[in-house]
């Protein structure tokens, strides 16, 4: 309980009448006891202030007598601050009503003594505390010394010191009392000042009581303790004594185990302190903190620690732009070589073959249409009619992709991407593979919304279209509705004059199919269609997935140049070199030309549809531009704040 609490208690019944009863009924135990003795006297003494006050007077008079009775109590061989309580009790009051009782020269001679025994207090307390630790210290120091000492010697040092303790401590014990002494003096005292300088007072008096005993406490414990503890430590080797041993100070445990890989180290004879390796850093235009520390074969932690030494502070995953990066690279004592976006797409692009060079080339069409308007079935037949296949008596289509020949000896390859959003996802990817759109209608179903969608996508792409209306098998079909229903999408078809290619055909007879191919082969001539076979290969990716048996696999369309077993390439964030190529019809080929569909092994990592395949000198320039093109899309990734949302899907849908 603390002093309040009893202080507030005593009040209240104070003021309910307290005739003696409380006292005595109250607190229980011996505490309690002399407060009974005190209060009966203090009543004795209050009356003669007279009034109506005393009851208040009273009140707060209780308060201090009270908190300081256990003081007493525990002392009952001094008697005599209690006298002089009793002599300076009424001197509070005597300052307002009181003065009779005590001379204004008793009063202020009183005062002077108490301030005097207070600043003897401190005074002696901080004296205390000084001797102290002085003596702690030397205890300290003697335990030490002990140590290094024979079991034999120690022994009497400790009896020795345990006298000492001893004697400090009844030295302590008389210092406590007459601090308590002191305490109790300036207690009494101290109801002569103002309430206000009361709590600060109660303060120092705990001090007084509470802080010596506990100082001593503490003075015994460590002496004692330490004695025993190393009494009982004797015999062991702690890791503080080797420390010991090496000298004064004690080695952290860090350092230790770092003395312990030494040796290690040294006895295993092997890992000598590395030679620094000088290494070349390919720098992009900016780089995260990682992947400068990776490139450089450093720890991230010194590189962040060398960012933060010239004013930077990055996290890891915080890109660095590349004049700081090249200061920290030649700091690390690294060489610098700078590549910025400009150099890695100047490899890839490609100037423009000279005329000579070119030689014409198949073209790649692509068919679109409504769904369930024979798209699929289009394609089957389609591929029924090449020559070649239909020598070998079928084929079975191996890939996303393949090349027909005609009669007429033309070729003709047909991309079988699924649907639309294939199509305009490899535009927007920058591969413009279709040349020819094979517009499929129904003829018993007409113009539906994915047929102008299709209309559109070919628009925007400004691809060239052939409508092949199908299913003119069918009981129901209606040509010329298509056709009528088509001009109102601005496709104007030759049969209503205009310049649209269209042929009747029907998937499942193959009535009109050899029709559709003159048309394509017509619009391919129309188109001149033309490139360089012999230059690196450049192309798209059609498709692409992980095959379990054969790892990363590609599809790619050749546009220009020619690709070759062994050849090094970059596909979009990918790259790999050319392990095998398989075509159409899964036969291992060398080589692949332009419009020539091809399955690609080989790949690092697996290219999505749409990707650009270029062709590079080595593998060091197809990594550099892999890592740079993976980095641009982690970055685009982390402004655009991960995945995309439903809303900016939606966008880029509408954009699509
Ligand atoms: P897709 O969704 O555009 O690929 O259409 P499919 O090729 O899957 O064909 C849808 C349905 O139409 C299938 O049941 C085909 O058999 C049928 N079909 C496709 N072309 C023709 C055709 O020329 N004549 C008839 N009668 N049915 C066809
Ligand atoms: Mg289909």
């Amino acid at each position: 309980m603390s002093e309040t609490d009893s202080d507030s208690k005593p009040r209240g019944r104070g003021i309910g009448g307290r005739s003696g009863g409380p006292s005595r009924s109250g607190f229980g135990g011996g505490r309690t006891k002399p407060v009974v003795v005190e209060k009966k006297r203090k009543r004795v003494v209050t009356p003669p202030g007279g009034g109506a006050k005393p009851a208040a007077g009273a009140g707060t008079l209780q308060v201090k007598p009270r908190a300081q009775q256990p003081a007493q109590a525990r002392q009952p061989e001094a008697p005599k601050p209690a006298e002089q309580q009793q002599q300076q009790k009424p001197q509070p009051k005597g300052r307002g009503k009181m003065l009779g009782a005590l001379s204004e020269e008793e009063y202020s001679r009183r005062l002077e003594a108490l301030k005097q025994a207070k600043k003897d207090d401190v005074q002696r307390e901080k004296r205390e505390a000084e001797d102290a630790d002085r003596r702690r210290a030397e205890d300290a120091e003697r335990a030490r010394r002990e140590a290094e000492d024979a079991d034999l010697k120690r022994k009497e040092e400790d009896e020795r010191k345990r006298a000492e303790a001893e004697a400090v401590e009844t030295k302590r014990k008389e210092e406590a009392e007459a601090a308590q002494h002191e305490a109790a003096k300036a207690d009494a005292s101290a109801q002569a000042e103002s309430p206000d300088a009361r709590p600060a007072e109660d303060d120092r008096r705990a001090k007084g009581r509470g802080a010596a005993p506990k100082k001593q406490a503490q003075q015994e414990k460590p002496s004692r303790g330490r004695g025993g503890d190393e009494r009982r430590r004797a015999g062991k080797l702690t890791i503080s004594k080797i420390g010991a041993d090496e000298g004064g100070r004690q080695r952290s445990l860090a350092a230790m185990r770092r003395r312990q890989e030494r040796q290690h180290r040294k006895s295993s004879g092997s890992n000598e302190p590395r030679e620094k390796v000088v290494r070349a850093v390919t720098l992009p235009e900016a780089i995260t903190v990682q992947e400068l520390a990776n490139r450089m074969a450093e720890r991230v932690a010194d590189v962040i620690k060398a960012l933060m030494k010239n004013d930077i502070m990055a996290t890891q995953n915080q890109s660095i732009d590349q004049d700081t990066a090249e200061l920290i690279i030649e700091e690390f004592g690294h060489r610098v070589t700078r590549v910025s976006e400009s150099d890695v797409e100047n490899v890839l692009t490609t100037e423009d073959d000279d005329e000579g060079a070119m030689v014409s080339r198949a073209p790649v069409v692509t068919i679109m249409g409504h769904v369930d308007h024979g798209k699929t079935s289009l394609l089957d037949a389609l591929r029924k009619t090449d020559v070649v296949a239909g020598e070998a008596g079928g084929i079975t289509q191996h890939i996303g992709a393949y090349q027909i020949e005609t009669e007429g000896g033309h070729k003709v390859t047909f991309l079988d991407t699924p649907g639309h959003a294939a199509f305009t996802s490899m535009r927007a990817r920058g591969a413009q593979v279709t040349d020819i759109v094979v517009l499929v209608v129904a003829a018993d179903d007409s113009v539906m919304p994915q047929t102008i969608e299709a209309i559109n996508h070919a628009k925007a792409a400004g691809v060239p279209m052939i409508v092949a209306i199908n299913k003119i098998d069918r009981p129901g079909a209606d040509p010329q509705k298509v056709r009528t229903q088509l001009l109102q999408h601005e496709v104007v078809v030759e049969a209503m004059s205009g310049e649209v290619l269209d042929v009747e055909v029907s998937a499942i007879t193959g009535e009109g199919l050899d029709k559709l191919v003159d048309a394509i082969v017509l619009q391919s001539e129309l188109l001149e269609l033309k490139a360089n076979p012999d230059r690196p290969a450049e192309g798209a990716v059609v498709e692409a997935k992980l095959d379990v048996g054969r790892g990363p696999v590609a599809t790619v369309l050749i546009e220009r140049g020619t690709l070759r077993t062994g050849d090094i390439f970059v596909a979009g964030e990918q790259w790999g070199r050319v392990r095998a190529l398989v075509n159409d019809q899964g036969e291992r080929i060398d080589e692949a030309g332009p419009s020539v569909p091809v399955e690609v092994l080989g790949l690092q990592g697996t290219p999505e549809a749409g990707d650009v395949l270029n062709v590079v000198e080595d593998e060091g320039r197809a990594r550099e531009i892999a890592d740079y093109r993976q980095r641009k899309a982690k970055e685009k990734q982390n402004v655009t704040g991960g995945r995309a949302t439903l809303d900016q899907l939606m966008a880029q849908a509408k954009a699509g």
